[in-house]
């Protein structure tokens, strides 16, 4: 039988001399591990179309265990991320926190669109789009804010609209990041807290703002790096506190 799917392109992975594995995620199945036969010899059509961060429909023989790649169509190269060394290192940083986090075969549309809209508001980003910011804060913003996301469609979300011990309403000033707690702790829960981060004012906004926002809308955000940094800091201790 052969399916066909709403695919995006996560890795490929070789595994033979001229055979691949492809890793993607699909709207229809969720992620699935795709071999394709002869994708490496060079009058090959199908291995443009498969390339990691391609939106693709792709099609697949089905019968037992993994599917062989028959045909590929790209529905959407995202050229401008490829061509951009910066967009490029942050999508596949993205690409393996997803990875990471995301591990069945399980069907789950919301995520696909998740990932989609990341890329293409990433590739609108990297497209020369005029925004006033630094390159690194324009690819970094939407990254954290894909991440934070993916951990509130994943059932982790991350409580930032009162403390997540006692839900007393949080004032601004002195206020940290519990992963264990999942989310911000006022100064009195945090003293009796082993594991937390300091957290700024502007950080807790901006997961607020991450929260309750397209991803799309997120992209031209002003901030300054430190609190981009200490956001970095927590999206890695929430991530690494869930997949251990
Ligand atoms: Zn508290």
């Amino acid at each position: 039988m052969e399916y066909k799917y709403n695919a995006i392109v996560l890795n490929k992975i070789d595994t033979g001399e001229t055979d691949r594995v492809y890793v993607i995620y699909t709207q229809e199945a969720g992620r699935i591990l795709a071999r394709a036969i002869g994708v490496k010899k060079p009058n090959a059509k199908l291995a443009g179309n498969l390339e990691p961060i391609t939106y693709c429909e792709i099609f697949l023989a089905k019968g037992k265990g993994r599917g062989n790649v028959t045909g590929a169509i790209a529905v959407e190269n995202f050229l401008a991320i490829k061509e951009n060394v910066e967009a490029l290192e942050k999508v596949f940083s993205a690409f393996k926190i997803f990875s990471r986090l995301v591990t069945q075969e399980e069907k789950d549309e919301k995520i696909f669109q998740l990932l989609l809209d990341y890329l293409l508001a990433m590739e609108k980003q990297a497209g020369g789009e005029k925004i006033e910011l630094k390159d690194n804060l324009k690819f970094d913003i939407p990254t954290l804010g894909f991440i934070f996301k993916l951990l509130q469609s994943l059932g982790y979300k991350q409580e930032v609209k009162k403390c997540a011990v006692c839900s007393a309403k949080l004032t601004s000033g002195e206020n940290y990041f519990s992963a264990e707690f999942g989310g911000i702790l006022c100064p009195i829960c945090a003293k009796h807290s082993k594991n937390k981060i300091r957290i700024t004012d502007e950080a807790v906004k901006f997961i607020r703002i991450f929260l309750d926002n397209k991803i799309e809308n997120i992209g031209k955000i002003k901030s300054e790096n430190k609190n981009i940094h200490n956001l970095k800091i927590i999206a890695q201790e929430a991530v690494r506190w869930i997949v251990g």
